[in-house]
């Protein structure tokens, strides 16, 4: 059988804030699978903010995505012709099939293409809750925060797919746990139906200073823990109501992709307040995954692991949904559903 992909292509560099004419949509043939290469479909693609990083020239942590190529990313589909007998038409898959419908894999790549089983966890929920953002916030929290109980655990971007993690595996551990989200809807999902103690909206804040009166105000017992997923004006709050001792999980700084200059106003209060930072990327750390999954899977499974996802419509709808990803438009994992 023979197929056209349809694929989105990274066609030039933003400066700043990135546009539509970032990217450009092509049909390409299929070619024919070779021995040991398996042919995948995929039913959603994950957006996700480190793209923007690597839209950039710039050294990082991660290589740049390359130009005139199709964009990198997560996605979770089906097995739809197989030359390797580790897989079969019609598996179930999580891998980096990137913003296109199909994708060519060695099989025996270690690592590429994970099997996964869809009877009790939504396939769509690989990508995010049991997926490599519910192990991000499963590492920062278990591996740096480590709450003890009765400790008071912050999170930013806090309906967002790490964040809403975070707090739920902090109530689990005992932690009083308080969210920082955009919009009283975020924030009352956040409480209402995530089980967070509180949360504040950070909109309705201009300043530190009135931010960190609202902090004040959520945590009347100081902050122990903070997971960070977003810099600036956030950061230097949450650091005005540390704790002694207090713990920090530098996982993102969403308020700097776009090259916005991040500084941190009082630094001063790492020393006093004996803070630990430690930023981490949650790829390094495979040999936590396993673990991290087995509890994430079975929290979903049993239903006590809530999450929610902005799902936008067909490949043509990727850059728009990921640049509103950028933007806070979504409301929960973003992804885009091609099947
Ligand atoms: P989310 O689902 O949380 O979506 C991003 C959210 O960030 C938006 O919904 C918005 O929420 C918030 N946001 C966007 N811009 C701003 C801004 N200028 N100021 C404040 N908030 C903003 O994304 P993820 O859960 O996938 O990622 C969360 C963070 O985790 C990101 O920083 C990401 O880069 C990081 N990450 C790090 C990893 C690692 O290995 N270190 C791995 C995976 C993710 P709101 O409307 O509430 O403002």
């Amino acid at each position: 059988m023979s197929f056209i992909n349809s694929q989105i292509h990274l066609v030039s560099r933003p400066t700043g804030e990135p546009g539509l004419d970032n990217f450009k949509q092509m049909d390409v043939a299929v070619p024919e699978l070779l021995d040991g290469q398996v042919l995948v479909r995929n039913h959603y693609l994950s957006l996700d903010p480190y793209m923007r990083g690597r839209m950039n020239e710039g050294k990082s942590y991660a290589q740049p995505q390359p130009l005139n190529q199709v964009m990198l990313g997560g996605t979770v589909g089906e097995v739809v012709a197989s030359k390797n007998a580790a897989f079969s038409v019609g598996d179930q898959v999580v891998g980096m099939g990137g913003w296109q419908h199909f994708f060519i894999v060695d099989g025996g790549q270690r690592g590429v293409l994970q099997k996964v089983d869809a009877t009790h966890i939504p396939l769509s929920a690989f990508l995010g809750a049991v997926g490599m953002p519910g192990v991000t916030a499963w590492y920062g929290l278990v591996k740096i925060i480590n709450p003890q109980a009765g400790e008071t655990v912050v999170v930013s971007a806090a309906s967002g797919a790490v964040g809403s993690v975070v707090g739920q595996l902090a109530k689990a551990r005992g932690a009083q746990v308080v969210g920082l989200a955009g919009g009283a809807e975020k924030c009352r999902y956040v409480v209402e139906t995530l089980g967070f103690d509180a949360c504040v909206d950070y909109k309705q804040h201009a300043d530190v200073k009135s931010l960190s009166a609202a902090l004040k105000i959520a945590c009347p017992n100081g902050i122990d823990g903070y997971f960070e997923n977003v810099g600036g004006t956030i950061l230097d709050a949450v650091m005005s109501r540390a704790n002694a001792f207090s713990r920090v999980a530098m996982c993102g700084m969403i308020s700097g992709y776009n090259g916005e200059p991040i500084p941190m106003s009082a630094p001063q209060l790492i020393l006093i307040n004996r803070m630990k930072f430690e930023g981490f990327i949650v790829t390094e750390h495979m040999d936590v995954w396993p673990e991290a999954l087995k509890e994430l899977g079975a929290l979903v499974a049993t239903g006590r692991l809530k999450f929610r996802e902005s799902v936008s419509e067909g490949l043509a709808s990727a850059p728009e949904a990921f640049l509103g990803l950028l933007k806070g438009r979504n409301f929960g994992k973003q992804l885009v559903k091609l099947v």
